[in-house]
């Protein structure tokens, strides 16, 4: 929406800025399209769900959101990273599993070449796949603005980002820049599982992210993360504090399977009624730390 409260079925003018600075400069009025891949912006505009405003700014001739490297601990991706960059990338696979095994689940090859993980970040679906090991993996994004003609940046726990079904916290003048993730600790495994109602190509109906690192006999550091249970993605700690610490015996599993199921608010819709995915959780959440318990 525009201050005097109007969007556009049509954007009024087209820019392609070549840096962050120009990028954020275009944005400080708040009148602004971003277009990254367009996969969620284009079928969203077309079939009316959204509508532009005035500008259209196309962010993909901005070096600064391009690349994907690691730093004191932290795996930087900048929000351009495609879905198929991070499949290639032998630092997601290898210490980044979580996510890497959310794009092995993503669309198609077409899609996975278009999306970004900006976009997926911002149209916020609770259904995202890469939000789910995302959060599981305590990532931050940054954001970008000139609020005061200088350009600064912000950092957002993941959590706060997401505030609900393709809302989040980022301010009308803000550019989401990247996602920062910490690696986790040596040792650390995990798994994410998503079941739609095709076997492939199909949006989420669940996704489960879990991972933990064995200390001897106890489970340390665990993290489970749900998606499409609640109007955005969704950590669930008082699961996680079932298992933390504890010996991962079939009692153990079975009160974390119970705890979860107290932890999710499904809905019932299209792609699967309240009970189905309530049935989903508490089979594959019991597999998945099974086999995280192996690994
Ligand atoms: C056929 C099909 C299959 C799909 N399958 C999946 C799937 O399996 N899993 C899944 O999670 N998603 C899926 N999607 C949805 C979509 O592909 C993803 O959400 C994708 O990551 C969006 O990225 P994008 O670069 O195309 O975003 P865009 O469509 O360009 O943008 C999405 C939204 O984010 C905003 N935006 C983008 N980048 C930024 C930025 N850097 N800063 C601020 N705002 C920004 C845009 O303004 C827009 O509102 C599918 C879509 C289609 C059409």
């Amino acid at each position: 929406m525009t201050e005097s409260g109007k969007t556009y079925s049509d954007p009024i003018s087209y820019a392609a800025p070549r840096s962050l600075d120009e990028a954020a400069e275009l944005m400080r009025g708040g009148n602004v399209t971003v277009l990254a891949g367009g996969s969620d912006l284009m079928p969203q505009t077309q079939a009316g769900r959204m509508h532009f405003q005035p500008v259209l700014m196309n962010i993909r001739r901005v070096p600064e959101l391009q690349g994907l490297v690691e730093e004191g601990g932290v795996v930087r991706i900048g929000a351009l990273v495609t879905i198929t960059e991070l499949l290639e990338s032998a630092l997601v696979r290898e210490r980044l599993n979580l996510l890497w095994q959310s794009c092995d689940h993503f669309a198609s090859d077409q899609i996975r070449n278009v999306a970004t993980v900006g976009g997926n970040l911002c149209n916020a679906s609770p259904a995202g796949d890469t939000l789910v090991p995302l959060l599981a993996l305590d990532a931050r994004v940054v954001l970008a603005a000139k609020p005061n003609g200088t350009l600064q940046t912000r950092r957002v726990p993941l959590a706060e980002f997401l505030l609900g079904p393709g809302r989040t916290c980022r301010a009308p003048a803000e550019l989401l820049t990247a996602v920062e993730v910490p690696l986790p600790p040596a040792g650390f495994a995990g798994e994410f599982y998503k079941h739609g109602t095709r076997p492939g190509l199909d949006i989420a109906a669940i996704s489960i992210a879990a991972g933990a690192r064995r200390d001897g006999a106890l489970l340390r550091d665990v993290r489970v993360a749900f998606g499409a249970v609640a109007p955005t993605v969704i950590r669930a700690p008082r699961t996680e504090a079932v298992l933390e610490g504890h010996v991962p015996d079939a009692a153990a599993l079975e009160a974390a399977v119970q705890t979860a199921l107290k932890e999710v608010h499904p809905i019932s819709d299209v792609r699967a009624s309240d009970w189905y995915r309530r049935e989903l959780i508490r089979n594959m959440l019991m597999r998945i730390l099974t086999h995280v318990c192996q690994l």
